[in-house]
Order: structure tokens, then sequence, then C-alpha cells
């Protein structure tokens, strides 16, 4: 890094919060996605906005890129920094502001921890749901970066659903503050939504104010087992279809079942073909009256067996189980390879039978769990970076499974984000007009290309291939 602007830097944060050794470099050259690694130049922890303001002008006239970084975990290589500079962590900025009660919002800083803010906000009675399975090690800032959902999406919606507002460092330095403590707020363009997902290119987010609501009285799990794949996607299309919205909806196929219950050792199955994991919360009549009609329909649509955990202890090592799958499937095999082609719900058969003829035609481990009651799926596939034949039959499979998505009316990322990886697909989805309409949006706020660079926009986009059924 140039010395004048080490020196500049070192003056707003001080040497504790500068790091420029090799050892730090590397630690901050990768983040949880396979195969994505680059050195930045430095990386730097600030303890404030105004530190964050002094840092971005200075970039902004060296032209230095700046990376922000939650904890890495992201999976579309959001965080690598491949044109060097700086990453920057807020680790120093990591609290809770305000817990407003009469306003049911919560105030933080980028760096809190996902789930320690769903427990500070459950102590006074209130529920912030979007529940992301990293939500142990994430950050908010890093789940508004990549508008993160969960479990609980099917019924109350993802990151977005929750922003209220949002103070933020523009690239030059300048400092805006968009929506509040607001139920209604149609002041101007919802820039509050622009930001939310921007996955670190338009600006830094300081403060997030977040949307609370109260907690679920009660809540029962249902565990239902099927023979057949088809079944028990069926079954999934006719639950909403009986309008009723559990609060979880999760899908998993035998292989996933097998590498899970190794794991995580909760009594899950592992002779069946699929087994939905159903969730109702709310008022307990309401939950006693949904789950015995979801009973009656998981039934009804053929399933093998139909359990409903008896215990609070024993649903929570159900759902827990089933958070643990990708890290039960990353024990595996050297390399793990997890995307979130998303579909609308009514395709999911669809979905789940042409993952499954994709494997099998480029002779490759998927393993497919997801979120189905969103149409959000998570194509697993366990394979070993180091061999190259293989590595390519990886991506072929994964372009067949993107391009199916989109044929299915679906989108090539439901939750992780494009950044780099999915960056040369994301015309698939947009046309090169939409993203045409993009850039123009990212050069309004960010014209010299400082923020997050090479994320989201590829250099060049791949061509669709064709689907062969
Ligand atoms: C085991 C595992 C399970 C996962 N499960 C889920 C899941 O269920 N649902 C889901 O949606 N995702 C999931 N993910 C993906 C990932 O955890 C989420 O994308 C999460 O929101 C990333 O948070 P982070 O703090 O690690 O952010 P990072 O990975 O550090 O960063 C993510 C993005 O946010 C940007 N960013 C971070 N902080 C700021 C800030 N203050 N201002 C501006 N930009 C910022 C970064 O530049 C980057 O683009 C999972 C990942 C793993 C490894």
């Amino acid at each position: 890094m140039d010395k004048d602007i080490k020196k500049k830097l070192l003056e707003i944060v001080g040497r504790e919060r500068f790091h420029d050794s090799n050892e730090a470099r590397l630690a901050y050259s990768y983040d949880a996605t396979p195969n994505y690694q680059s050195m930045p130049d430095a990386v730097i922890m600030p303890q404030d906005k105004k530190q964050i303001q002094e840092i971005l002008k200075l970039c902004h006239s060296k032209g230095v890129p700046i990376v922000p970084r939650g904890s890495g975990t992201n999976l579309c290589a959001g965080t690598c920094p491949t044109q060097g500079g700086l990453v920057l962590c807020f680790h120093y900025m990591n609290k809770i502001l305000e817990i407003d009660e009469e306003n049911l919002t919560a105030t933080v800083q980028p760096g809190v921890i996902t789930l320690d803010l769903i427990k500070a906000v459950e102590e006074r009675g209130l529920f912030y749901p979007p529940d992301p399975s990293s939500m142990k090690i994430s950050t908010i800032g890093g789940n508004i970066s990549e508008c993160s959902g969960g479990l609980r999406g099917l019924k109350y919606g993802v990151t977005k659903d929750y922003v209220l507002g949002l103070e933020v460092v523009l690239p030059n330095g300048s400092l805006i503050r968009t929506g509040g403590k607001l139920a209604k707020d149609v002041a101007g363009y919802d820039l509050t939504k622009l930001f939310v997902g921007s996955e670190g290119t338009l600006g830094i987010f300081t403060e997030a104010t977040l949307k609370l609501i109260p907690i679920p009285e009660t809540k029962k799990t249902l565990l239902a087992l099927f023979d057949d794949i088809e079944a028990a996607a069926q079954c999934v299309s006719t639950i909403i279809a009986n309008k009723i919205i559990p609060a979880t909806l999760e899908f998993l196929d035998q292989a996933t079942c097998e590498v899970v219950e190794q794991f995580a050792k909760v009594g899950l199955p592992t002779d069946v073909r699929a087994v939905l994991l159903i969730e109702q919360d709310g008022a307990p009549e309401v939950v006693e009256r949904d789950i015995h009609q979801i009973s009656e329909i998981c039934i009804e649509a053929n399933a093998v067996s139909v359990n409903i955990a008896q215990s609070k202890e024993e649903a929570e090592a159900l759902s827990q189980a089933r958070r643990s799958a990708l890290s039960a499937l990353a024990r595996l095999k050297p390399t793990t390879i997890l995307e979130d082609a998303t579909v609308p719900r009514s395709k999911i058969s669809d979905m789940v039978r042409a993952i499954q003829k994709i494997a099998q035609k480029y002779d490759l481990k998927i393993c497919t769990f997801g979120h189905a009651g969103d149409g959000n799926l998570h194509p697993t596939c366990l394979t070993d970076a180091r061999d190259t034949e293989e590595m390519k039959r990886v991506e072929q499979a994964f372009e067949e499974i993107f391009e199916k998505a989109i044929e299915l009316g679906g989108t090539i990322t439901g939750e992780h984000g494009v950044g780099m990886m999915k960056a040369p697909y994301l015309s698939w989805k947009l046309g090169e007009e939409g993203i045409a309409a993009m850039r123009a949006i990212k050069h309004a706020f960010d014209p010299k290309g400082i923020m997050n660079p090479e994320k989201v926009f590829a250099k060049d986009s791949r061509k669709r291939v064709v689907v062969q059924s």
C-alpha cells in the first residue's frame, strides 16, 4: 500500500486498528465461498461512523478499493478483495444501540451478531424473525447487504421486510439517513430498500433501524416422512393451497438426512426419500388447529409417518439439525458448493427432479435441502476443488441447474446474493437492459467504482446452455 495512504489511515484509526501483515491479509483474503481468494493490501477496523467517513473520503480521492466485511460467511465470494485495497471490518461497531418497545424497533450497529440481537429482543418478549442458518456468526450488516433469509422466511419474510431505516456512508464520504422508526414513509425514492441487498457496492451501513414484532406465544414442530420426493413436494403446495402458512416448511432429501443424522444424532430417519420439517407458531389454539390440519394433509399426501415433537427440546433439536445441514455436508468432501436456485413453490417437484437428473448426468454427488415453502432449494455438491476434471462437470451441472430454475420462472439466487459467483449469470435473470439499469444506479452512487469492485457486475456474461431433459 502507498506509504502516504497508509500514514493517513493510521492517523484515522490508530496503529491497533490497521493491519497489513501477511498473516492479516491472508486471513481476510477469502470468505465462506470455496475457490475464491485474493489478497487485500490491508485490513482496517474503524470504531465509528466518523472514522468510516474519513476512510471513504481518502479512498475516494485516491481510488483505493474498499470491501466491507461482516463475518465473511457469504457464499457468493462477496467479500473477496479481487482488486486489493482495504477490507473494512465492523468488529468494534457491534452494539445494540436501542430496543424501543413503544415503536417496536431495534437500532443497531452493523457488526452486531444476528443471534445476539434475536436473543436480546426475545428477553423483552419481542421477535426479530430473519434467521439465516449462519445466525450464530453472521452480522446484521452482512444480513442487510445480502438480504438474507432463513427458516422463518415463509411466514415472516426476509431481512428486507424488517429494515426500516439505515444510516449509510456513501463512497465519497458523505453520510445519509434513510427511513426511520416509521410504519409509513413515502418521502421520495425508497433508498432503504435499494441499499438492502446491495452487497456492499453502494455504500457502508453504519446503523440500522429494524422492525420487531411480538414474540409468538407458542410453537409446534412436525416431521413428515415420504417414500417419494414428488409426494413430499406436492404436499408443500397442498399445505399452502389450504391457506395455511407455516412458520417453517423445510425439505431434506435422503442424502442430506443421512449426513445430518450422522452429525447431529437427533433421530432423523435415513431410510426415506424425503423429509418435511414443519413448524407453526402463534396463539395455542391456532397452532393446534394448523398442526392437526397439516398432519392430515401429509397423511393424505402419502406420508409414511407424521410425528409431532413432544417437547420444546425435541423441537429445538430438529430445527438445529436442519440448520446444521451445510456444516454436516461439508465434513464429507474437501469442497462443498452450496447453491440456492429458487423457483415458484408450485414448481418444487420439477426442480428437485431436474437436480437429480443433472447430478446423474454429470456423475456428481448433489444433496438437496432447503426452504421448500419459499421454493428456495440448496442443491449442494460435495466435491474436491483439486480435481479439475470433476470441477468442470460441477460447473456445467450448476449452469444447467440455474438454467432450469429460470425456465421454471425462478431465479439464480434466492438468498445468497450475486457477488462474484453468480455475476456471470445475472443477465439470465435480468437481461442486458436490466443490468444496464443497475449499472446506472451503481455509477450514480459510486462513479469511481471503489465500493466492493467486481461484485454483482461481471466482466463477461455466461451464454445460456440448452437444458437437455
Ligand atoms: C453455514 C452457513 C449457513 C448459511 N445459511 C444461510 C441462510 O440460511 N440464509 C441466508 O440467506 N444465507 C445463509 N448463509 C450465507 C451468509 O451467512 C449470509 O449471506 C450472511 O448474511 C452474511 O453475513 P456476514 O456478516 O458473514 O457478511 P459477509 O459475508 O462478511 O458480507 C456479506 C456482504 O455484506 C457486505 N457488508 C457487510 N457489512 C456491511 C456494511 N456494514 N455495509 C455495507 N456492506 C456490508 C459485504 O461487502 C458483502 O457483500 C449461510 C452461510 C453459511 C456459511
